[in-house]
């Protein structure tokens, strides 16, 4: 069977049969009723997503003698034979690009039409004419015969010259729902007795990434051998890797079970899936996922934070080779995170509540005066992801006291190599590598975030990092990660307070912490470049 079959046969010749275009068909109809019909119209949107069709639609609805709320009634003579009729002149770009094709097709532009009303020249994929095809073209768009319309359709609307659009009424096609191709290939199964799993079904709707023809050509491919479509029929032929995968992948991350998560890791390896396919759709099940944990809630360990991440390593392994994220998965994540809805993680076991119930009995052991225990405060409050503010205070504080710019030079170049450090784990390679040393002294350091919600993300892993640290490149530093702005007034405060002579002096965190400070100028701390001061 020829794979094309069935996108002939169910290509719609209705504007009611054209799915998931509403505004666009409604005001083609309207501009049928409304005897307003434009000279030039510029279809663009992704493949497969109906331009043609409705560009002949349209070229039918416009010369029907009688149409019906806008449709082409399919009784008269021009609808009768449509196919047959001289004055719908069709041209495919991609393979008359030149200057001659086009003129040859326009040489006749102001001959009346033969039958109809309208002479209508529908030009695929037009962005591929030449430069000189396109000059010939504006001159006739700038001058159009009133009984002419063009309709160009492209995939790449931005390759068509502006001079072009400019004389263009342009509809954008979207990519068609899932649930619309859903619909219209269950539709189609039943009619051609092709069975058909249900989440087969929505696995070839979402393969096809909006085309309607990519459906029907894989529909055509699977149903080829006569064999009930199922999951494993996809997978085995289009070397894809199916949503029920991917959730098991992901599965296997939340639960832990990392044996089975590299056993299936394996396994598509070996089947030879599609790396790429394979990114996109982890990230797309991953953005589900952070989506419901912020409607619904978290009961499992990974978090909004954790999928986030996920998604944005993954866009960026893609983005190095070449692939490009849908931006909206992108923004709707930078989004999200700032609502704040049921985000509290349900403790699944009796273990995290006995934890909870052990902080509370240190923190009242702690008010009763022993140094020892709010050593152990600090730490565990830094483990315990919910640093306070107080201690961040802290921590910057301490860093000024001892603030210099050679300490900072030599802190940029420890973090640089720390940076290519081959052992570093995923999230805190993510955050090194989005942060900047601002201020250093011999023991503390003070970070900045390109992206300031890793900030936060950062801070809960304090302890973490300092280990790492001390790992991978055998230095001690107490750090802290700051947001821009929060750093700007930092920065401020503390060249006003130099400027006036006050002077930093340590507070405690730890035992034997009481250093003096030494008198500095500001360019012995920042970079003097960088310091934005009069
Ligand atoms: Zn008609």
């Amino acid at each position: 069977m020829n794979y094309k079959v069935l996108y002939r046969k169910y290509r719609p010749d209705t504007f009611e049969n054209i799915i998931s275009q509403d505004y666009i068909i409604t005001t083609l109809k309207n501009s049928i009723k409304n005897n307003a019909i434009s000279h030039a119209y510029i279809f663009s949107g992704p493949r497969g997503t109906g331009k043609t069709t409705t560009a002949k639609v349209f070229a039918k609805a416009i010369n029907c003698l009688n149409p019906e709320n806008g449709s082409p009634c399919g009784k008269c003579k021009f609808c009768l034979n449509f196919k047959e009729n001289p004055d719908i002149i069709e041209i495919d770009a991609a393979s008359n690009r030149g200057v001659n094709e086009i003129r040859l097709l326009i040489d006749n532009v102001k001959l009346t039409p033969t039958n109809g009303k309208y002479r209508v020249y529908i030009i695929d994929e037009v962005h591929m004419l030449t430069k000189e095809a396109f000059n010939a073209l504006l001159l006739t768009l700038e001058e159009p015969p009133s009984h002419s319309v063009f309709i160009l359709a492209t995939t790449n609307v931005e390759n068509v010259p502006i001079t072009i659009l400019s004389r263009c009424q342009r509809f954008d096609f979207q990519k068609i729902k899932v649930n619309d191709i859903v619909t219209a290939l269950l539709k189609i199964c039943n009619e051609e007795k092709i069975l058909i799993d249900e989440d087969a079904l929505t696995e070839i709707a979402y393969l096809a990434e909006g085309g309607m023809r990519d459906a029907l050509s894989l529909l055509d491919q699977l149903s080829k051998n006569g064999e009930k479509i199922t999951l494993e029929l996809i997978e085995s032929e289009i070397k894809t890797v199916s949503l029920k995968t991917i959730t098991d992948l992901l599965d296997y991350i939340e639960n832990e079970n990392v044996d089975k998560f590299l056993d299936l890791l394996n396994e598509l390896k070996n089947r030879g899936v599609d790396y790429k396919s394979l990114i996109k759709k982890i990230i797309e099940v991953s953005s589900k996922r952070a989506c419901t944990i912020k409607k619904n809630g978290n009961i499992k360990r990974l978090n909004f934070d954790d999928y986030r991440n996920i998604i944005l390593q993954l866009s960026d392994t893609l983005s190095k080779i070449n692939v490009n994220v849908d931006s909206y998965t992108i923004l709707e994540m930078d989004l999200l995170q700032y609502f704040n809805l049921n985000n509290t993680i349900v403790p699944e076991n009796n273990q995290n509540n006995q934890d909870k119930t052990d902080n509370n009995l240190k923190s009242k052991i702690n008010t009763s005066n022993s140094k020892k225990q709010d050593e152990n405060l600090v730490n565990e409050s830094i483990n315990k992801q919910d640093i306070t503010d107080n201690f961040v205070n802290i921590r910057i504080n301490n860093c000024f006291v001892d603030a210099q710019k050679m300490y900072l030079e030599k802190a940029k170049k420890e973090i640089d190599k720390y940076k290519d450090s081959i052992n570093l784990d995923g999230k805190i390679k993510a955050i090194i590598q989005d942060s900047n040393v601002v201020v250093a002294s011999s023991k503390y350091l003070i970070f900045t975030c390109n992206n300031s919600h890793n900030v936060d993300l950062a801070n809960k892993m304090l302890n973490d990092i300092e280990n790492s640290l001390k790992d991978e490149i055998n230095v001690e530093y107490k750090i802290v990660f700051l947001k821009n702005e929060r750093w700007q007034q930092e920065k401020e405060q503390y060249i006003k307070n130099l400027k006036e002579n006050k002077k930093y002096e340590y507070i405690e965190e730890e035992k034997n912490d009481k250093i003096k400070e030494e008198k500095i100028s500001i360019n012995d701390v920042f970079d003097a470049s960088k310091v934005e001061i009069v």
